[in-house]
């Protein structure tokens, strides 16, 4: 059965800039680097200069060993090559809308490949609304292919692979790095340069390739995808070229199964990617001697708040009115900036502490970092979510 590729730039596709015989730009011109042909120097890492998104999905797929020995046929569909610094909620839900058209036309499973730098969030924020049994895996590259050994086809491989596996149905959004496999609601990128900087700290790789096969030694628990509300506008085209290609409505009556939270928003295709209205949700690190100035009037610009505490969930005593006054009129959410571990409920109680910003009103984050809490709680936001539904969505998910 084939696989649907959806390729979206970052590193993986990423070539030098205007030397001969690499003629082969994707055009679309959205990569934010520097246009072909221009004199940009000698880049990092003793390639030929620095590198932008220009390599298409044949492009990426011919350089990979042993793909074509799969026999797994490949959908390959060029969507924005863009840098993930770049990629947007729109972006990510315009890929999901195709992909979920690709699974019910019979795809055994979804690849994409995009920058490492945001992955860790587009995959839990695919991981939350992806409805079907087949695996969406999201892949990338740490090394670009002008460099010595490029992690790129050995990534996208193993990706395919995990796409195509029955092991790996069930199993929502997977990150795909290394050989290793993570669940999308685990997955970190850990490190800005190793080609194993992904890792899922509070758990562990749920599965690996191994010698070409696909062993899954745990399987997290799945929950009811989310909706995708009005206001998260996915109807704009994932294909880089601005054509609606795949010229279906998008909504709750659409076959493709993908369950957006208001039929009425089924014209598909007239909402541009990137033209969001998504609620706007700030993600704030507390930080020592923080007196939290940067906070004031939050309420009136945002509709929702992520706080990385420290450790187990703390902030300086003199930010703790602070938030409790910003939870009284936004949803509040205490996450811990350490990088893994869980906000704690009931063990200290000085001011700023995770019992009294809980009685401020603050939401516990659970096992959530603040990035996959912010993905969350901008869900919730945009479908209409109360402060009691986010708490309980956050009771479910972290
Ligand atoms: N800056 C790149 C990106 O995220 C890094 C990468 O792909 O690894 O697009």
């Amino acid at each position: 059965m084939a696989v649907a590729l959806f390729t979206l730039g970052g590193t993986i596709a990423m070539a030098g800039v205007g030397r001969a015989g690499q003629d082969v730009g994707r055009g679309g011109g959205d990569d934010g680097g520097p246009g072909r042909g221009q004199d940009v120097g000698r880049g990092e890492g003793g390639g030929g200069g620095p590198v932008v998104a220009r390599l298409t999905g044949a492009d990426l797929t011919a350089a990979v060993p042993g793909l074509t020995e799969l026999g797994t046929p490949l959908e390959i569909r060029d969507a924005h090559a863009v840098p993930s610094a770049s990629l947007t909620t729109s972006h990510m839900l315009a890929v999901v809308r195709d992909a979920s058209r690709a699974v019910a036309e019979g795809a055994a499973g979804v690849v994409v490949t995009q920058g490492t730098d945001t992955l860790e969030e587009t995959a839990y924020l695919v991981d939350l609304v992806w409805p079907h049994e087949e695996p969406f895996v999201l892949t990338g590259a740490m090394r670009n292919p002008t460099l010595a050994g490029p992690d790129g086809p050995a990534n996208l491989l193993a990706a395919v692979l995990v796409a195509e596996a029955a092991e790996a149905r069930g199993l929502g959004a997977l990150v795909v790095f290394n050989d290793e496999i993570h669940a999308a609601r685990w997955a970190r990128k850990t490190h800005s340069t190793s080609t194993a900087a992904f890792a899922s700290p509070n758990a562990g790789p749920i599965g690996h390739v191994i010698e070409g096969g696909v062993r899954v030694l745990a399987r997290p628990p799945r929950h009811e995808p989310l909706p995708v509300a009005p206001a998260l506008p996915s109807g704009g085209p994932a294909g880089a070229d601005g054509s609606d290609a795949s010229g279906g409505p998008v909504g709750s009556e659409a076959s493709d199964g993908f369950v957006a939270a208001d039929a009425s928003d089924a014209s598909g295709g007239s909402v541009a990617a990137g033209a969001s209205e998504a609620p706007r949700v700030a993600l704030y690190t507390a930080a020592l001697d923080d007196d939290g100035a940067l906070l004031d009037g939050l309420a009136d610009t945002h509709a929702g708040l992520v706080v990385a505490g420290f450790g187990v969930g703390h902030v300086p005593a003199p930010l703790a009115p602070v938030l409790g006054a910003l939870a009284e009129r936004i949803p509040v959410v205490l996450a811990s900036r350490c990088g893994s571990g869980s906000v704690l409920r009931a063990t200290y109680g000085a001011v700023g502490s995770e019992v009294d910003l809980q009685r401020r009103g603050l939401i516990d984050a659970g096992l959530l970092d603040p990035y996959k809490a912010r993905i969350l709680l901008r869900l919730l936001l945009a479908d209409g979510a109360d402060r009691s539904a986010v708490a309980a969505a956050f009771a479910r998910h972290g």
